[in-house]
């Protein structure tokens, strides 16, 4: 396999202007990144910079002003949200900022819904939904509905959620964001061993320093640019407050 073939996700000069007001600034401007197999690369930056439109339009939920965005080798760049449904319901997991489960479905049936949204008929997808949730230690969770979870199973949720397809690209949203520190660490050391078990990429979005020890490589994002981070465990190390 060459590098190319290992390149899951390339953008290139990718902006993001809400609003087509002359005066609207863009909330991304021009970036550029790449997200390779068996990779973890994380994006830190404040409240606001841009992290989460860049992971939305990253992952095709929302279409950029301008650039070029190929995603597990096709352009995504001109498609529209229904033409890239199938590949995400196959190919992709996201992890939400929020984990966006849906209440009246308990926990086994959100998660097996995202298996039949790619193919799998009712009985098999209940089975990858059972299997994933035992993976991640939440199998107890099964019958339970979203609204009488707390934060941090509601994420476990989500994340069996997000990785029962085995996705080849996985994006996260401050994923750390709800929960206790403990349970952050794990969720973190969790999607470093999938994305190595499975040879996948993950881009990840944070604030959370930890995050960096496990990154193979950092990149930064304020008022909306976005640049690698050059000697990223020293960030950590100096643990400073302005960095994210
Ligand atoms: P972050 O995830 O880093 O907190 P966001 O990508 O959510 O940043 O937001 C970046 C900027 O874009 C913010 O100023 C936010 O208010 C603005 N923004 C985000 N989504 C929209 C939208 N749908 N319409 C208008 N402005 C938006
Ligand atoms: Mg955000």
């Amino acid at each position: 396999m060459n590098n190319h073939d290992r390149t899951l996700l390339n953008l290139q000069g990718v902006s993001k202007q809400f609003g087509d007001s002359d005066r609207c600034t863009p909330v991304v401007k021009g970036a550029s990144c790449e997200v390779r197999r068996g990779e973890m690369v994380v994006v830190l930056g404040p409240s606001g910079s841009g992290k989460t439109t860049l992971l939305q339009m990253a992952a095709g939920l929302i279409a950029p002003t301008e650039g070029r965005i190929k995603l597990l080798g096709r352009d995504i760049t001109q498609h529209t949200n229904g033409d890239l449904q199938r590949l995400r319901a196959r190919r992709i997991g996201f992890i939400f900022q929020t984990c966006r489960l849906l209440d009246p479905l308990n926990a086994i049936d959100n998660v097996a819904l995202a298996a039949e949204f790619a193919g799998s008929n009712r009985t098999e997808a209940k089975v990858k939904a059972r299997q994933i949730l035992n993976q991640l230690g939440v199998e107890h969770l099964a019958r339970a509905y979203p609204p009488s979870l707390s934060q941090g199973e509601r994420q476990r949720v989500a994340v069996a959620r997000a990785l029962v397809n085995a996705p080849d690209l996985l994006f996260a949203d401050e994923p750390t964001a709800s929960l206790e520190s403990s349970q952050g660490l794990r969720l973190i050391e969790l999607l470093s061993e999938y994305v190595h078990a499975h040879e996948a990429g993950l881009i990840v979005a944070t604030h959370d320093l930890r995050i960096i020890a496990y990154a193979d490589r950092v990149l930064r994002i304020e008022d909306g640019v976005l640049a690698p981070v050059d000697e990223p465990m020293r960030l950590q190390a100096t643990g400073t407050k302005q960095i994210v």
